[in-house]
């Protein structure tokens, strides 16, 4: 069953066009992979889809579980099961983690109807998904992301991932500055994340992180829109055979 669909979503940021009629659906249990040059709008379709308020909607829908997403605040696309890894996660000085993810967590609880856990209880919960991303515990103590490392915050957006249990996950160049060893933690966190009910959206410039997380659907994004879409070979001859043959095909520019 369908958990997005993008009916030829115009967005700009400032007044420019960046995102110029893009289609895109995701059913439950898939894994999207969206690669493309850089600049070609991959994370301003993230950043749309999560509702940031510097990018201007101008044209197209997004309809996410039968709902039109684009009428929701940022906050409630997230209650309601949209989760955006961001490409830099933000550091939040004097607030830990560990309240940082109880409030988060809570208010997801919340937007489904159910109880808030208590501390204790959340305690409980985190220890089990610590597990996950392999995180030590003394980063619960710590204010958000001051001071992690760029693999710290990548494991940190798993964690926040295993606790909210999005419909819709949507990690941006989750691979970006992770060493080999970090970047199978994440990987192996993703994967066992996964399920027939919810689906995953991969924005990745690189195929490195397809070896370790099978995507169901590769879809080249050049120029504000999807121009090529394919099953996970795609990725391969990506990477072997780069973007510009796409391009051409496409767009007929090389
Ligand atoms: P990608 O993630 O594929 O590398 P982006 O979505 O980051 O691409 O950027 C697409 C285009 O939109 C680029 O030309 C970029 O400069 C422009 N852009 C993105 N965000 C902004 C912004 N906040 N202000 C101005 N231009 C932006
Ligand atoms: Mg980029
Ligand atoms: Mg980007």
């Amino acid at each position: 069953d369908l958990i997005l669909s993008v009916k030829d979503l115009q967005a700009e940021v400032d007044g420019t066009p960046i995102l110029k009629g893009l289609n895109l659906e995701v059913r439950a249990g898939e894994i999207h992979a969206i690669m493309g040059p850089n600049g070609s709008g991959k994370s301003t379709f993230s950043k749309v889809l999560a509702g940031h308020p510097a990018y201007t909607v101008t044209g197209g829908e997004v309809i996410f579980q039968g709902e039109s997403l684009l009428e929701k605040e940022a906050e409630e696309r997230a209650r309601s099961g949209v989760f955006l890894a961001f490409q830099y996660p933000l550091e939040i000085p004097g607030v830990s983690n560990l309240d940082f993810l109880r409030v988060a967590y809570n208010s997801r609880r919340k937007a489904q109807g159910l109880e808030e856990l208590d501390a204790f209880d959340f305690d409980d919960l985190v220890e089990e998904k610590l597990d996950v991303v392999k995180m030590n515990p003394a980063f619960l103590n710590r204010s958000v992301n001051e001071g992690f490392s760029g693999g710290e915050k990548k494991r940190n957006e798993i964690l926040q991932m295993a606790l909210l249990e999005p419909k819709l996950a949507i990690l941006d160049e989750t691979d970006s500055g992770l060493d080999i060893d970090a970047l199978k933690i994440v990987a192996n966190g993703v994967n066992q994340l996964t399920s027939p009910e919810n689906a995953t959206i991969m924005i990745t410039h690189y195929q490195r992180l397809l070896d370790y997380i099978v995507p169901d659907f590769v879809h080249v994004m050049a120029q504000g829109r999807i121009i090529k879409s394919g099953g996970k070979e795609l990725a391969l001859e990506l990477e072997s055979r780069g973007y510009d043959w796409v391009l051409e095909e496409a767009l007929g520019v090389g």
